[in-house]
C-alpha cells in the first residue's frame, strides 16, 4: 500500500484530528500512486496518523477515513458508517427527510447522501469517495431497500478533482418529483432539475423558527426557491406573504407548492432579481412586518470573502429598509468561509447604515441531521438570524 510521510512540523490540525492533508504538509509519498485509492498516512517519525484516500491532483491531497490502524477501508467499512450515520438521526428524530450522511461530520469526507422519504440523492465530490459509489449504493439498498436512489454529481467542485459533472439513476428509473412532509405542509420536490440536490434540508428547523413572529404579519421573503419559507409562513397565519426569485423554474415549483398546500391566495411569487426588487420597493416606500433573507452561497474562495461580505450587507441593508419599525429581520448565510461572527457583523453594520437596532430572537445553525463537529470548521456553515429591527 502507498504511503505518505508527513513533515515534521505538522500543524496541531491533524493531530487534532482533522481528516484533510494539505500537499504542503506532506513530506514524501512512498509508491505509485494514480488517485483516488486507499493509503496510509504516518508521522515524521514512522507512527500512525490514519487510512484515507489520495488525490495527487488536488490541493488536500488526502483526505482520512479512519485512524483506527487495523480497521481496513472495503465494502463493509462504507456500510458501517452509513448504517451509523442512519442511527444518528433516528436517535436526535430526523427520520422522513434527512441528510443522511454529511461528509466530514459522518467521517465520510466528500460524500453527501439526502434522504427523502424512501428516496436518496448521493453526492461523491472527492474522486477517492467517487470509485466507492458502487459499495455506497449497495449500502443504500441493503439498508433501506429505497424507492430510487439518484446521483446529482452535477457540480463544479468535482473537475478540482479531475472528475465530470454528471447526473442520472444509480437505481432502476423513477419519477424524480416527489413530494415529501414538512412541519406538516407539502412540497413538491425536483430530484434531477433542482438545485443542489433538489431541496434545502438544512433549514427544516429554521423554517420553523418563524412561526410565532409572521402571524397576521405582511412577509416578504427574497430568495425563496421553492418558496418554502413563504409557505411557511402563510401555513402559520401570516396576512400575506410575497416570495421572489430569480430562477423561473423555482417560482413555478413555489407557486404549485403553494396550490398544494392551499395557500395560493395568500402566498404569492415573482420571478425577479431579488437585488434590484427590493430597492425598487425601496423607493416605493413599501414596508413589511418580516422580511426573510435567503442568499445562495456568495464565495467558495477565500479571496472573494470580502465581495461576500458586500453582497450580505447591502442585501441585508436593502432589506431592513423595508422592516416597519418592531417588525423582523430573518437572515440567513450559508457560506461556508464567513464565520458566525463575521456574519453578525456584517448585519450589525447593515443596521448601522439603515439607523436602526437589532434585537436578536434566535441565531442558530443548520438542522442537527447536518452535524457541526466541534473544531471542523467547514462544518458549522449556516447562519440563521431572527431580530426584531427596532
Ligand atoms: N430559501 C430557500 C433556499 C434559497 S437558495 C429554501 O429554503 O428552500 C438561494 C436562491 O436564491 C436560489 O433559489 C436562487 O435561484 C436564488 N437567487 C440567486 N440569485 C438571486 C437574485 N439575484 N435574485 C433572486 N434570487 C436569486
Amino acid at each position: 500500500m502507498v504511503s505518505v510521510l508527513l513533515k515534521s512540523n505538522i500543524r496541531s490540525r491533524i493531530r487534532d484530528g482533522h481528516p484533510w492533508i494539505f500537499s504542503s504538509e506532506v513530506e514524501l509519498i512512498r509508491g505509485d500512486c494514480a488517485g483516488g485509492e486507499i493509503i496510509e498516512v504516518y508521522t515524521h517519525n514512522k507512527k500512525f496518523v490514519g487510512r484515507g484516500y489520495i488525490n495527487p491532483k488536488s490541493q488536500i491531497i488526502v483526505r482520512l477515513l479512519t485512524r483506527e490502524e487495523n480497521e481496513t477501508i472495503d465494502d463493509g467499512f462504507f456500510f458501517n458508517k452509513i448504517r451509523k450515520a442512519w442511527e444518528y438521526r433516528k436517535k436526535i428524530g430526523y427520520t422522513e427527510n434527512c441528510r443522511l450522511v454529511f461528509g466530514e461530520a459522518d467521517f465520510l469526507p466528500g460524500l453527501i447522501i439526502d434522504k427523502f422519504n424512501n428516496y436518496f440523492v448521493i453526492q461523491t465530490l472527492a474522486l477517492g469517495m467517487d470509485l466507492w459509489k458502487p459499495a455506497i449504493v449497495n449500502a443504500i439498498k441493503e439498508i433501506f431497500s429505497p424507492s430510487g436512489i439518484y446521483e446529482r454529481n452535477d457540480v463544479p467542485v468535482r473537475e478540482l478533482e479531475g472528475l465530470p459533472q454528471q447526473k442520472g439513476f444509480l437505481s432502476d428509473p423513477f419519477d424524480t418529483n416527489i413530494v415529501i412532509h414538512e412541519n406538516g405542509l407539502q412540497f413538491h420536490v425536483d430530484l434531477e432539475n433542482g438545485q443542489k440536490t433538489g431541496y434545502f434540508l438544512d433549514q427544516h428547523d429554521n423554517r420553523r423558527a418563524v412561526r410565532h413572529i409572521v402571524e397576521n404579519a405582511d412577509v416578504l421573503g427574497a430568495f425563496s426557491y421553492t418558496g418554502s419559507f413563504e409557505i411557511h409562513a402563510a401555513h402559520y397565519g401570516a396576512k400575506s406573504v410575497k416570495g421572489l426569485d430569480v430562477s423561473e423554474a423555482a417560482i413555478a415549483m413555489a407557486r404549485k407548492n403553494a396550490k398544494t398546500n392551499n395557500l395560493d391566495t395568500l402566498c404569492k411569487f415573482d420571478a425577479v432579481n431579488a437585488f434590484d426588487m427590493l430597492k425598487q420597493f425601496e423607493k416605493e416606500k413599501m414596508r413589511y412586518d418580516v422580511v426573510m433573507l435567503d442568499p445562495p452561497a456568495f464565495t467558495k474562495s477565500r479571496e472573494n470573502i470580502q465581495n461576500a461580505v458586500r453582497g450580505y450587507k447591502e442585501i441585508n441593508l436593502r432589506g431592513i429598509k423595508l422592516i416597519k419599525k418592531g417588525g423582523f429581520l430573518v437572515t440567513s448565510s450559508c457560506t461556508n468561509l464567513v464565520q458566525p461572527d463575521l456574519f453578525l457583523e456584517t448585519i450589525d453594520m447593515a443596521a448601522k447604515d439603515a439607523k436602526r437596532k437589532l434585537r436578536q430572537v434566535v441565531f442558530q445553525s443548520q438542522s442537527p441531521d447536518h452535524p457541526v463537529i466541534r473544531k471542523l470548521e467547514n462544518t458549522n456553515y449556516l447562519k440563521f438570524l431572527v431580530a426584531e429591527v427596532l
